[in-house]
């Protein structure tokens, strides 16, 4: 391993003061402003995130938010070997974006039981160590179903780490048990839940939450359950759905709520943004977000969260190609082999899922990076190398 991984505040600040500046962000007057501020140990401010977000020069934004990625990683760009499971597409609530969701009634609804879900990881467990296992609010569902779920996989599968429940789940399981989120959440972990996903945040704004997915829990219940899960040493991922109806203003709100969590309670490893896929779903006034406008979320993702570590490419939702760009713009985290996945593909993703690490190493090694396998909470890192042969070279004849 390239020395580990600088998470540390003033360990990446540090880095990034003697490291190379490219040219394209010395001849940018403001970029460089916002350079001297992190290097000062400052924060960019909303203000000053809404003008960088309205540069004209992407591709010097994007060598910004690389620099910053390279003081905190180096050329690394990490992954995990892991299986999506969605336990329940039967959803209570109907979000305007969701086109995973179905009613009870509804031909094609389905529910895990406990040995289904078992079932369903025996193929992949030897070559994973993460569940990744989401789904819907489960009108019936309660913590001794999720309970039991999680200890079975602990008793079949004990290195697998589980990463489970988003917090609108929580929120669902708590009031459906009768008890308090702190109670679930205790409960949960016992059972074996190691992590939190960081899905539902949507766009932490209740005006725009009250249009997009009315129901669900507000933008302070969000960040009011990641921060109980943080108390209880429960790390969790963040998230952000961006191209639906939201402004750019309220994208850099978001990120700014987000950072003030996690000055409070320090326990987010990654954040996720990923844009709206609009097939098949309800929401026709969807400004749906650009190639370019996806790179450049991640960028000022990079720049603004300068206390969140990792900024992961979802490639179930954005694809390997403008995964492959993000990569070099600022995230230093891919999404891993993932073997299934279905609320990206009920929604129109066509990102293969048949990835094994040789595949996904390919893919970042054709960025000119390093892949590193790592666990799901970023404290063990193994460099993957693929053995290439070697070309041979043929004499030329006349
Ligand atoms: S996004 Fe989640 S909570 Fe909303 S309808 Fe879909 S499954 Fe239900």
């Amino acid at each position: 391993m390239l020395g580990k991984p600088s998470t540390n505040d003033n360990e990446w600040r540090n880095r990034l003061k003697t490291m190379n500046i490219p040219n394209s962000i010395q001849k940018d007057k403001f970029l460089m402003y916002c350079l001297k501020i992190l290097k000062d140990g400052g924060r960019i401010s909303l203000s000053d995130g809404l003008k960088l977000y309205n540069t004209p020069n992407l591709s010097a934004l994007c060598s910004l938010a690389n620099l910053i990625k390279q003081s905190r990683f180096e050329n690394n760009i990490f992954f995990n070997e892991n299986l999506h499971v969605n336990t329940t597409n039967i959803c209570v609530l109907a979000c305007r974006f969701c086109a995973f969701r179905k009613g009870p009634r509804h031909s094609e609804a389905y529910d895990l039981s406990v040995d289904e879900v078992i079932h369903r990881i025996k193929p992949f467990a030897e070559s994973i160590d993460e569940v990744h296992s989401v789904g819907g609010l489960h009108p019936q569902w309660t913590v001794d179903h999720y309970t039991e779920l999680y200890r079975k996989i602990k008793h079949f599968y004990p290195h697998i780490h589980v990463k489970s429940l988003t917090a609108v789940e929580i929120k669902h399981i708590a009031n459906r048990s009768g008890i308090s989120v702190l109670e679930t959440l205790k409960l949960l972990k016992k059972s074996g839940l190691n992590s939190i996903p960081g899905g539902g945040a949507e766009i932490l704004v209740d005006t725009v939450r009250d249009r997009i997915c009315r129901g669900k829990e507000n933008s302070s219940e969000y960040l009011e359950i990641h921060g109980l899960a943080h108390s209880l040493g429960i790390p969790s991922n963040c998230t952000m759905l961006f191209g639906t109806i939201e402004t750019v203003e309220e994208r850099l709100m978001h990120l700014h709520k987000l950072r003030i969590q996690q000055d409070k309670t320090s326990g987010f490893q990654c954040f996720v943004p990923y844009p709206f896929l609009p097939d098949k779903t309800r929401l026709p006034e969807a400004q749906l977000a650009t190639t370019s406008e996806i790179v450049r979320v991640i960028a000022i993702s990079r720049i603004m969260l300068d206390n969140i570590p990792h900024i992961k490419a979802y490639r179930m939702n954005i694809g390997d190609y403008v995964a492959s760009l993000c990569i070099n713009s600022g995230a230093d985290d891919i999404d891993g082999t993932v073997g299934n996945e279905e609320i990206m593909h009920e929604a129109g993703s066509k990102t293969r899922l048949d990835y094994d690490k040789k595949e996904l190493a390919k893919l970042i090694i054709s960025t000119g990076q390093n892949p590193i396998k790592r666990n799901s909470i970023y404290t063990n890192f193994e460099p993957y190398e693929i053995i290439t042969k070697k070309s041979i070279v043929m004499p030329i004849s006349n």
